[in-house]
């Protein structure tokens, strides 16, 4: 009966059951490889002669809360073919592990929907091996993402904390995976993506990223022939840190009490969508009086709600010579936080409309960043950097919603 739990339940096809030790929490299956397929594993030839056979443990799916081990004895075999003397060679286990394939498929499956701690616990092995094993299998699957028929990416760097720094994600965005990840946030953070596109780059039309000086310039010396849009929600950021500015900048320069206090706590309102301020007319009420209060805060606060306005154009002409009415406005506005924007959009016009020919974002890394932020709560293994590369590069696999 128990050859065949063993061979249904454990695949242990080709062995005999020798007997069961149960000890504590632990039971020990005893099985040795079935005579007539031991093969030499040097010529695989039938011609052999035993000599003898040693144990070797490996630990094996558990049975309900007991962990089990299969005892395999395993025959030392001299070969009548090459001559060769040696221990025959397992299929279910790879060389020096000390468990079998199959614990392994398991571990990582758990792996998938819980902490490596928990899996950990459940198993009643160290958090080593399971992450051992489940990086074997990250490496094997993850390692090297493919890049063929890439036509669509974006780049965006993310703060991992202080052991790691900034780093630089590409996504595909017609998968949403995460193809590649640089260390730092400069353009040679990139250094590794173009080596790997290789050939491929002229497979990508257009790449999503921020203002950044540094990406911007790998794109173009790389990438030649893509476009590079903009992402509009950077530019939407950046205006809103301008208005903060700007109120700061009114705030300081303000003397009666009175004068100041209408300003106090309108920041956030200031960079809300209007809509969203919500039904409270108290809030409604003291925006208007900060902005009736203060005539640069209102032409401030109205160009950013304009600013908006670039994206929802019907198309690329009527786009263009809006922005460019935003920027002459905001120029002949004689605020300097308005004049800096104006500046920073001009010398970014084409990539912003860029966006009319290909309407990406970098809005998908998201919600990638914030599994990001799950997997590091999750402390354990995001010392490793390469592991934690990996599990990022596995994100859009993840079978289960992230556990925290
Ligand atoms: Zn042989």
């Amino acid at each position: 009966m128990l050859t065949s739990v063993l061979y249904h339940a454990y695949g242990l096809a080709g062995y005999d059951y020798i007997r069961t030790e149960y000890c504590g929490n632990t039971i020990n299956f005893h099985v040795r490889p079935r005579k007539k397929l031991i093969r030499c594993p040097a010529c695989l030839g039938r011609s052999v002669i035993l000599r003898g056979s040693s144990i070797r443990r490996l630990r094996g799916l558990p049975l309900g809360i007991k962990s089990t081990w299969l005892h395999v004895h395993v025959p030392r075999i001299q070969c009548l073919q090459c001559g060769s003397v040696r221990r025959v060679s397992l299929k279910i286990a790879s060389p020096r592990c000390s468990y079998t394939h199959a614990f392994a498929r398991y571990v990582v499956s758990l792996a998938q929907a819980m902490t490596l701690i928990d899996v950990a616990r459940l198993l009643g092995i160290g958090w080593d091996l399971v992450k051992s094993i489940f990086k074997q299998y990250l490496h094997h699957h993850y390692s090297s993402p493919s890049l063929a028929g890439l036509e669509y990416i974006a780049i965006d760097e993310k703060y991992t904390g202080r052991k790691h720094g900034f780093i630089t994600l590409v996504i595909d965005l017609g998968s949403a995976r995460v193809v590649y990840v640089g260390a730092g946030k400069q353009a040679e953070a990139l250094d590794g993506f173009w080596k790997r596109l290789g050939r491929r780059k002229s497979s990508i039309k257009a790449v999503a990223a921020d203002m950044s000086p540094a990406y911007r310039s790998a794109v173009l010396e790389h990438l030649p022939s893509a476009a590079l849009v903009f992402d509009r929600f950077h530019v939407v950021k950046l205006m809103n840190e301008r208005l903060t500015d700007i109120r700061r900048e009114l705030y300081h320069e303000l003397t009666s009490q009175h004068d100041k206090s209408i300003l106090k706590g309108t920041r956030w309102m200031l960079l809300k969508n209007p809509q969203s301020i919500g039904e409270q007319t108290s809030d409604h009420e003291r925006l208007e009086l900060a902005l009736q209060a203060n005539r640069p805060l209102a032409v401030a606060y109205y160009m950013k709600e304009d600013l908006r306005q670039i994206w929802q154009q019907t198309d690329k002409v009527t786009a263009t010579v809006f922005l460019d009415d935003w920027i002459n406005r905001a120029q002949a506005s004689a605020i300097k936080g308005l004049k800096k924007m104006a500046k920073t959009l001009e010398k970014h016009r084409e990539g912003i409309l860029n966006w009319y020919d290909h309407p990406i974002s970098t809005g998908p890394l998201e919600g990638i960043n914030n599994k990001i932020d799950t997997l590091k709560r999750q402390a354990y293994g995001y010392r490793d950097m390469e592991f934690f590369e990996l599990r990022i590069k596995a994100l859009h696999n993840s079978k289960y919603a992230l556990t925290g």
